[in-house]
């Protein structure tokens, strides 16, 4: 995608997002081939990617929207999303968020705790209404992925532990404003493994069976997202495994007469369609190392500072034949602020232009202005 590129692209001032929108429609096509003819509906988690444009692509190929917030609520809402396809997720839902939800009809809140039932219940009572909910379940696998992305053990905050589960939903049935529509689950995020995943499928059905012996039937099973993609070979893995991915839940879920299957992913969808486009400011010596000092750091891209996330980096502009090592690093005063270590690079000098590959996902999201430096803009290709 850097190959579209141009300078004219970079005279808006780095650093700066460059998103290529004929790949993020290629990925999305891709999805919608694989889910066609099942019972699966898909949800795109907006705080992977926010971005007006990048939504509004989203919007048009038809999927639905994972949310976070209130805040998110409302963008989706803006960007032309389907409440009728929107699911709410989070720990802490606040009374105005839950309102925000209840006041725009959206499908389902995916409920992590007790005490946010009884409020969804009350609020929507005191609205006249009733609401779609899932259960949030902890199903106590380990996505074998980075310890702050990973959400489905009993030592995270999130859902409800199986023990505890009946009792919930036992809760949920009794209470009147909410309308149990199934269980949701959600175990990680950059899983590069599909064993997870055949190990959620074994759960949800011991589940569905049990619920089912009990008299509760699930109209739907909401099975998160976390699908991975290549961040070391994005030029030969420009698309996810979407095929496999699918595949697992096709063969693995015992679906009943009319349930649903909800998948809830970002990254997948939106990683590799997008880079951070950065200039060299200095390349700098001492005594053992080499860096390469950007004007782009972890304020604009902060996956590397908070999760040891590597991108590929790539000098868009090097004439140079000869590789040199070096540290790319940002400008900001952290000594997290690195982007890589060691990094193969051709000669670089002052004044090029990197590209920091596969930053679609959590890049421009979690941009802040740390240091009071600027945002990060956006352009687009394709
Ligand atoms: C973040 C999140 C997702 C999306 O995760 P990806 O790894 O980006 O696919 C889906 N569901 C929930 C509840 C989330 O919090």
């Amino acid at each position: 995608m850097y190959h579209k590129i141009s300078n004219q692209l970079c005279q808006c001032g780095t650093p700066f997002y460059c998103y290529d929108l004929s790949l993020l429609r290629s990925t999305l096509g891709a999805i919608n081939l694989e889910i066609e003819g099942y019972p699966f509906v898909v949800h795109y988690a907006l705080k992977a990617n926010a971005n007006p444009v990048i939504l509004r692509e989203i919007v048009n190929a038809g999927v639905g929207a994972d949310l976070v917030s209130g805040n998110e609520i409302m963008a989706a809402i803006e960007a032309g999303f389907d409440p009728n396809k929107m699911a709410y997720a989070g720990v802490g839902k606040t009374d105005w968020e839950i309102e925000t939800g209840i006041d725009k009809d959206i499908y389902c809140f995916n409920v992590e705790s007790v005490p946010e039932m009884e409020v969804i219940n009350e609020i929507a009572a005191r609205k006249g209404k009733t609401m779609g909910i899932a259960i949030r379940v902890n199903p106590n696998i380990d996505a074998h992925t980075h310890r702050y992305i990973t959400t489905g053990t009993n030592e995270d905050k999130f859902g409800i532990d199986i023990p505890m589960l009946d009792e919930v939903v036992e809760k949920a049935m009794n209470l009147s404003n909410i309308h149990l529509r199934g269980l949701h689950f959600h175990i990680g995020s950059q899983i590069t493994s599909l064993e997870p995943y055949k190990m959620l499928c074994e759960k949800v059905n011991k589940l569905v069976d049990h619920y089912e012996k009990n008299g509760v039937n699930f109209e739907m099973i909401d099975v998160g997202g976390g699908l991975g993609i290549d961040y070391e070979k994005p030029e030969e893995n420009p698309i996810a495994p979407f095929h496999d991915f699918f595949a697992v839940f096709k063969n693995g879920l015992k679906l009943r007469e009319g349930q649903k299957v909800h998948f809830e992913l970002g990254r997948s969808i939106v990683a590799q369609c997008g880079a951070l486009i950065s200039r060299v400011v200095f390349v700098k010596e001492n005594s053992v190392k080499k860096f390469v000092i950007l004007d782009a750091g972890m304020t604009d891209l902060l996956r590397p500072a908070l999760y040891d996330a590597h991108h590929k980096i790539v000098n868009l502009t090097s004439q140079e034949s000869d590789m040199e090592t070096y540290d790319v690093v940002g400008p900001i005063c952290e000594s997290s602020d690195v982007f890589a270590c060691d990094e193969q690079l051709p000669i670089t000098r002052r004044g090029d232009l990197i590209a920091i590959l596969s930053a679609g996902a959590y890049g421009e999201s979690m941009a802040s202005s740390y240091n009071m430096r600027n945002l990060p803009g956006s352009q687009f290709v394709g």
